[in-house]
């Protein structure tokens, strides 16, 4: 599968389209969801042009990833996210129902998220 360059995200990141910014750096852009899940539901994605986890892990530079890993772990921070506790996330691929095609991790926080899977459904 090729990276589609007119994906929600691509257009997020070449200013075509808006987004409710939480940060940025050489790297990374993260913005608020645009239909939170959670009380706090910020997205953080990669700038460079990488379609899911699967194709960030597999060919992003080790600079690209350790700031992709840094910028999470800063974000959460500044929000005031871990005292609480959040949750991470990236849907991949068809099972994960990814929707947009550009690799994003989603930081979910600001409740009880309940666990992750009911222990008894498998
Ligand atoms: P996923 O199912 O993991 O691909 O999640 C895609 C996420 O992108 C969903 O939570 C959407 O609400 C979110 N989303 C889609 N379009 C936008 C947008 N323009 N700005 C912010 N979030 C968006």
């Amino acid at each position: 599968m090729t990276y589609d360059p007119n994906n929600v995200f691509a257009k997020i990141l070449r200013g075509e389209i808006p987004c409710n910014k939480v940060y940025e750096d050489e790297h990374v852009l993260a913005f608020h969801d645009i239909n939170p899940q959670t009380p706090v539901h910020i997205l953080v994605i990669p700038k460079g042009a990488y379609e899911s986890f699967d194709d960030f892990s597999a060919k992003a530079s080790d600079a690209e990833i350790a700031g992709f890993v840094r910028a999470v772990g800063k974000i959460t921070r500044d929000q005031g996210l871990v005292a609480d506790g959040y949750r991470i996330l990236a849907n991949t691929g068809r099972n994960a129902h990814q929707e947009v095609p550009h690799f994003h991790m989603h930081i979910f926080a600001g409740k009880d998220l309940g666990r992750m899977i009911k222990p008894a459904n498998k």
